[in-house]
């Protein structure tokens, strides 16, 4: 893609490669276990800082123990401190975790709000976080900018912001507000299994023909397909293998 594509160019090539994402990770989803929009509030404070898996380990106990705004409020902190403490920085989360249990019982009548300026006047959840909340507990359409997220959308030369919340309204105006927080699943996984931070596996990739920052990782084939991770790795491989042989790569 040239240097100066348009801005209609650029809208072309996104949603081009978010339909490839689609095609690509249909297994994308929201990694953190809930049943209902306080559990994943919970689980995306935990997650600060370690991984989905290890939340996950800790969340069904927790989850049974604390069953309700209320209970968050009421806890004990060092019961619920060891409940957490394999997540790490688990002092703060368990303050927040005090804090929000108080908010959401005197401000919200126990209940997770619904809109994204009152959900980040919540203790430990940003903006971020308040649109993990919204795009997968409420089905309001969200935009998740982590760390892959910000990488990725830079190579993809979506956007040049840095800033979360810029990076945020450029790719919303890229992508249709129906597809945000699918998209966010899907880049996210991306980042995770193929176009990673140090060697993206660019000579396995489904997206190399739209990408201008195809070859900052190994280009042959083979080298590359060594480099996809996760649970999918075989058919990833396979749907890059079949990508090639259509572009005549
Ligand atoms: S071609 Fe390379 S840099 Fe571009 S998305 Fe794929 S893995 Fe990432």
């Amino acid at each position: 893609m040239a240097a100066d594509e348009t801005e209609l160019g650029r809208k072309r090539r996104a949603r081009r490669m978010a339909r490839e994402l689609a095609v690509t990770h249909p297994d994308a989803h929201c990694e953190l276990d809930h049943r209902n929009p306080l559990e994943l509030a919970v689980a995306t404070i935990l997650s600060a800082q370690t991984t989905d898996v290890r939340v996950n380990e800790v969340t069904p106990k927790l989850f049974a123990r604390y069953p309700t705004a209320a209970d968050y409020a009421a806890a004990d902190r060092t019961e619920l401190e060891g409940l957490i403490k394999s997540t790490g920085f688990y002092r703060n989360k368990a303050d927040s975790l005090i804090k929000l249990g108080q908010m959401l019982v005197e401000r919200f009548d126990g209940e997770v709000p619904r809109t994204i300026e009152e959900l980040v006047t919540l203790p430990g959840i940003g903006r971020k976080t308040a649109n993990v909340i919204l795009g997968n507990a409420y089905d309001v359409p969200g935009i998740t900018v982590d760390t892959h997220f910000s990488r990725l959308t830079q190579r993809w030369r979506w956007t040049t912001e840095t800033d979360p919340v810029k990076i945020e309204h450029a790719v919303g105006a890229l992508i249709e507000r129906r597809d945000w927080t699918m998209l966010s699943h899907r880049v996210i996984f991306h980042g995770r299994r193929v176009c990673h931070a140090r060697k993206p596996a660019c000579g396995a990739c489904t997206l190399a023909g739209d990408c201008p920052s195809f070859g900052l990782g190994p280009t042959e084939f083979e080298t590359a397909a060594k480099l996809l991770k996760g649970p999918r790795v075989a058919e990833l491989a396979e749907q890059a293998r079949l990508y090639r042989e259509a572009k005549g790569r």
